[in-house]
């Protein structure tokens, strides 16, 4: 671990529980990014599309795109998805499509429960 100066305490770093368009790049289910500051980001924490990453998390890095993943299984499927040659039907893909959104479901549903701001 590098040491920290004193005076930049390190930015608390969120990944992606559910794959999401964020600051002009599309994100990955699993990857670690910083907060861009934007008016949206309370409402993706709140909803759970962005969750905070905890000190004994250890993202690893995509060695392809040098992107960060908070798991090596997430990592493997940004790779699958990202850069690997499409060779699927388009029937295939939305049979993909299905049934990512389904394990999304299971694995990292939203908290629907917060839909209504409390400052709303
Ligand atoms: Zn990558």
């Amino acid at each position: 671990m590098a040491p920290r100066t004193p005076n930049a305490p390190a930015a608390p770093r969120y990944w992606a529980r559910r794959p999401i368009g964020y600051a002009g790049q599309e994100l990955d289910r699993g990857q670690v990014i910083q907060l861009a500051g934007a008016p949206n980001d309370e409402r993706l924490i709140r909803l759970g599309y962005l969750q905070q990453v905890e000190p004994n998390d250890e993202p690893v890095t995509c060695a392809i795109c040098g992107a960060e993943f908070i798991g090596g299984t997430m990592r493997t499927a940004h790779g699958d998805a990202r850069h690997r040659a499409r060779t699927r039907t388009p029937e295939e893909e939305e049979a993909a499509a299905d049934r990512e959104e389904r394990m999304l479901d299971q694995v990292a549903p939203l908290y629907l429960e917060n839909t209504r701001a409390s400052a709303g």
